[in-house]
């Protein structure tokens, strides 16, 4: 059998939210009654001229430039034409050989090019319910014709499937940071498709591509490519070509379905929007735009691992949820003692209790959080002891000293107390302490064991060993 590198390459759709659509006064609007926004500029009628909207090339420049590209000065829209009911005109309005962006890089992949376009209107499939005089029927709701659109073309650098899925999320936080669109997959505002081949390990010549086409979330296209990825392995597994063409992924079968034969770019006839000027891209409009950039997810993540240390995929969960990074730093404000544990509380502990929620929203205080790995530190709880504080932190809030206090969860100290507790465990089990003596170390669990259901949790381990040893005279 051969081994097989995977080449992936991802084409990402994201809507705009603009106010307006891309060459019309309409109003965006996703859920509102179909065809109430519209008019004879997105409806295709005969004699109506298109006027681009300015905010989605300020928008276009902003993703440009935080995806590290080249802003081309001036760039092309050209008619992309195909026949289809969804597309009023007969063409839609895009950019061919002069994009608006070109190059680029985000995290380890690098960017091919970054274009503005229309999107088409939603054509709905009425399948049996809807048959009308005994045929089957779809209907047209041109809401969303003309919503403003950036295509987002990326090199074909990524190698597996957990990677496309990890590097759209990025992509994702990185739009949503910059505040140009809801990336609401569900929604259909950001779509994605995806190249996929499939060489030899250790060849540089590409393989034949398939393309994945309109996965709406990022688990489908994961699986999605795995099963492309399976699928090509056994075609050429058995020595049959793989075919170029357009693929449909069913996430409920697992199945592929082909939808088309891939067009080639001379099937569309692209030519010049002859009723649109070239876009011009000044320096103030440059300069406005470097102006607007936040702080992006991948700088996030290298100034959490530069400045506090925190191990790469650490810093990454936190500054890839933009919201998990913020609750971070305001936790670290108040207890900038030890950043790793507190990272440690946020994505570990915190985030595997209230799960994709906005901590913000959350009755945990990040003064509480920063609070809790504060005591735990001083040692006046131990990690088990945390944790049940940290249940009643995320079902009632509160301030996690009290919490302590009122409810007995103070670690059990050192000293007489806990030493106390440890003699009646070596007196209850003298098996464990034979062993023990004979120089069996594993036969300590049972009597750790003891003094944690003794103190419910609240000694710490260490303690009880260094105990344990000091009362049998163990090295
Ligand atoms: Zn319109």
């Amino acid at each position: 059998m051969t081994d097989y590198e995977p080449v992936i390459g991802l084409e990402i759709h994201v809507q705009l939210s603009t106010r307006t659509k891309m060459f019309c006064g309409c109003e965006l609007s996703f859920g509102d009654p179909p065809n109430t926004h519209t008019c004879p500029v997105c409806l295709g009628l005969p004699g109506t001229l298109p006027v681009l909207n300015a905010r989605a090339i300020d928008f276009g420049i902003l993703l440009g430039l935080a995806l590290e590209c080249e802003i081309a000065p001036r760039s092309l829209f050209h008619r992309k034409n195909y026949f289809y009911p969804d597309l009023p005109k007969g063409y839609q309005i895009s950019q061919y050989d002069v994009p608006l962006c070109r190059g680029g890089r985000l995290g380890e992949v690098r960017i091919h090019r970054v274009h503005l376009e229309e999107d088409a209107a939603k054509l709905v499939h009425l399948g049996e319910s809807g048959r009308i005089h005994g045929s089957a029927h779809s209907i047209v709701d041109f809401n969303r014709g003309g919503t403003p659109l950036v295509e987002i073309v990326s090199e074909p650098d990524v190698r597996s499937p957990e990677q496309a899925r990890e590097w759209l999320q990025l992509l994702r936080t990185t739009v949503r940071q910059l505040g140009i669109s809801d990336v609401n997959m569900e929604e259909g505002s950001l779509r994605c498709d995806a190249n996929v081949s499939i060489r030899p390990v250790g060849r540089s010549e590409l393989g034949v591509k398939t393309e994945l086409k309109n996965m709406n979330s990022f688990r489908f296209i994961e699986r999605g490519i795995t099963a492309e990825i399976a699928r090509q392995t056994a075609l050429l597994d058995a020595g049959e070509p793989v075919v170029q063409e357009t693929l449909h992924f069913d996430p409920q079968s697992g199945s592929l379905t082909p939808l088309r034969s891939k067009e080639e770019a001379h099937d569309y006839r692209y030519f010049p929007e002859p009723d649109l000027v070239p876009l011009v891209v000044t320096e103030e409009m440059l300069a406005e735009a470097r102006a607007q950039l936040p702080e992006l997810p991948a700088a996030r993540a290298e100034r959490y691992a530069r400045e506090l240390g925190l191990a790469d995929d650490r810093a990454r969960l936190l500054a890839f949820r933009s919201e998990l990074g913020s609750y971070f730093e305001a936790a670290l404000a108040h207890d900038g003692e030890d950043p790793q544990t507190l990272a440690n509380w946020v994505v570990g502990e915190l985030v595997s209790r209230i799960g994709d929620a906005d901590p913000a929203q959350s009755r945990v205080a990040p003064e509480a959080l920063a609070g809790l790995v504060g005591l735990l530190r001083a040692g006046r709880v131990t990690q088990g002891g945390a944790r049940q504080v940290l249940d009643r932190l995320v079902a009632d809030g509160g301030d996690p000293a009290a919490i302590v206090d009122a409810e007995d969860l103070g670690a059990v100290g050192g000293g007489d107390e806990l030493g106390a507790i440890v003699d009646r465990a070596l007196e209850a089990q003298p098996e464990e302490v034979e062993q023990l003596r004979q120089g069996n170390m594993r036969a300590i669990g049972p009597i750790v064991g003891f003094v944690m259901r003794e103190t419910k949790g609240r000694a710490d381990g260490k303690e009880v060993t260094r105990i344990v040893r000091e009362r049998l005279g163990l090295s």
